[in-house]
C-alpha cells in the first residue's frame, strides 16, 4: 500500500519562508506576544484581500466571535446562518447567547439560498445579523446576498475560512460584507498550524476586536477593565508561519485548480457524477474537490474503497439543522443542503498530491463504476 494520501494537509513553502519569519521571532527573542510578526501578517493579509484593516487571532471560530460582537449581536438576537457548513460557523451565534436560524443551500452554488433568505427577512424581520460561507472555496451569490442586506440594513459577516485566494466577480472574498474572517487551520489551504484573522474596513471596530481580545484591558497603570475580554490574540511565532505560507497562496490555488481540473477530466463523464458547482462570476481557490453522485455507487462505497488504499476522503458538511445540538432552531429551505450531503464526497485536495497519487484516485473511483 502506498504513503496515505491525505485530504488537506499543512504544506510549508520549498523556500523555508515560514522559519525565516519564525527565526526572527527567535532571534530577537520576540516569541510572544504581539510583535513585528503579527503586525506583519496583519497588513499583509489586508492588502492581498483588499481591506483597510485586520485582526490577528487564535482561531477562525474566535474571529466570528468578535465578529458577532463587534456586530453588536447579543441575548435572544436572531442570526441567519447557512445549515451547510462546519460547526465553527454556528457555535459563536450560541457563545453570544443569540439564536441561529438556519439556511438552506443553492444547488448553483451550494452556498446560502438568496430565496431562502428572502423567505428568512420575511419570517424574522427582526434578525440582527447573517453570516454567509464561502464552502470549499466557492463562492456564495453576493450580488443578491449583499442587496437583501443591504435593504434589511442588517450586519452581513462572511465566513470565508475556506475561500482565502476566492474571487467573486474580481474581488476577494470576505471584503463584501461589514466583517470577513479567515481560518489557518491545520487543513485550510495555508495554515499557520492554528489561527484566525477577521477583516473589515471600520478600523475602530477592528481596533476594538484587538482590545476584546487581549482582555479588554484598559489604559490604566492597574490592571483595570471596563468589559468583558478573551484571550483570543495570535502569537507572534504563529504569525511567522502565516506570513511565510501568504507568500505561496498562489501556488497553492494553481495546485488545488490543477487537481480539481484533473478529477473534472478524468471522473466528470461517469455515470451520476456532477463536479461541485462552476459559475462564471466565481473564481475559487478550489479547497476541496468535491461532487455529488446520482448513481448506484453511494459516497460511503467511495470513501471506503479509498480509505482501502490508505486515502482519505470525507462526505460534505451534515448540515447544522440535522446536528442533535442544532435541531431545535428554525431551518428554512426545501432540502437541498440535505441532498448535498446525503450524495457528497470530497476528495482528496491536498497539494503536495503527484500525478501518480491522483492516478491512483481516479483508478480506484472508476473501478467502482466497472463492478
Ligand atoms: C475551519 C472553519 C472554521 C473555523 O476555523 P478555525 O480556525 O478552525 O476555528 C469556520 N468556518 C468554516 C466554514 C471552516 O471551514
Amino acid at each position: 500500500m502506498g504513503e496515505r494520501i491525505f485530504l488537506s494537509s499543512p504544506h510549508m513553502s520549498d523556500e523555508g519562508y515560514e522559519m525565516q519569519y519564525v527565526k526572527e521571532a527567535f532571534d530577537t527573542n520576540w516569541i510572544a506576544p504581539l510583535g513585528e510578526n503579527v503586525n506583519g501578517f496583519e497588513r499583509e493579509l489586508a492588502d492581498m484581500v483588499g481591506s483597510n484593516a485586520a485582526a490577528a487571532l487564535s482561531s477562525g471560530t474566535g474571529a466570528i466571535h468578535l465578529a458577532l460582537r463587534a456586530a453588536g449581536v447579543g441575548e435572544g438576537d436572531i442570526v441567519f446562518c447557512p445549515t451547510l457548513t462546519f460547526s465553527a460557523t454556528a457555535n459563536p451565534i450560541i457563545y453570544q447567547n443569540a439564536v441561529p436560524v438556519f439556511i438552506d443551500s443553492d444547488y448553483a452554488t451550494w452556498n446560502m439560498c438568496p430565496k431562502a433568505l428572502e423567505e428568512a427577512f420575511v419570517k424574522y424581520p427582526e434578525v440582527k445579523a447573517v453570516i454567509v460561507v464561502h464552502l470549499y472555496g466557492l463562492s456564495a451569490d453576493m450580488d443578491k446576498i449583499v442587496e437583501l442586506c443591504k435593504k434589511h440594513n442588517v450586519v452581513l459577516i462572511e465566513d470565508a475560512a475556506e475561500s482565502l485566494g476566492t474571487y467573486y466577480k474580481g474581488k476577494h472574498t470576505g471584503t463584501f460584507g461589514d466583517y470577513g474572517i479567515f481560518s489557518f487551520n491545520g487543513n485550510k489551504i495555508i495554515t499557520t498550524s492554528g489561527g484566525g484573522m477577521l477583516v473589515s474596513n471600520n478600523e475602530e471596530r477592528i481596533a476594538k476586536v484587538r482590545f476584546w481580545a487581549t482582555q479588554s484591558r484598559d489604559q490604566a497603570r492597574h490592571y483595570q477593565h471596563s468589559e468583558l475580554g478573551f484571550n483570543y490574540r495570535m502569537s507572534n511565532v504563529v504569525a511567522g508561519i502565516g506570513r511565510g505560507q501568504l507568500k505561496v497562496l498562489s501556488q497553492r490555488v494553481a495546485k488545488k485548480k490543477y487537481i480539481y481540473e484533473f478529477y473534472k477530466n478524468e471522473l466528470g463523464h461517469l455515470e451520476g457524477i456532477e463536479m461541485m458547482p462552476s459559475n462564471e462570476w466565481d473564481n475559487p481557490n478550489f479547497w476541496l474537490s468535491s461532487l455529488t453522485l446520482n448513481s448506484k455507487v453511494r459516497p460511503f462505497d467511495i470513501m471506503d474503497a479509498l480509505e482501502k488504499e490508505n486515502i482519505e476522503s470525507r462526505p460534505v458538511w451534515k448540515p447544522m439543522h440535522l446536528q442533535p445540538y442544532f435541531e431545535k432552531y428554525d431551518f428554512i429551505g426545501e432540502g437541498v443542503s440535505e441532498m448535498l450531503f446525503e450524495n457528497g464526497v470530497c476528495l482528496p485536495s491536498d497539494t503536495k498530491m503527484s500525478d501518480g497519487n491522483l492516478e491512483r484516485v481516479v483508478e480506484i473511483i472508476k473501478g467502482l463504476w466497472k463492478e
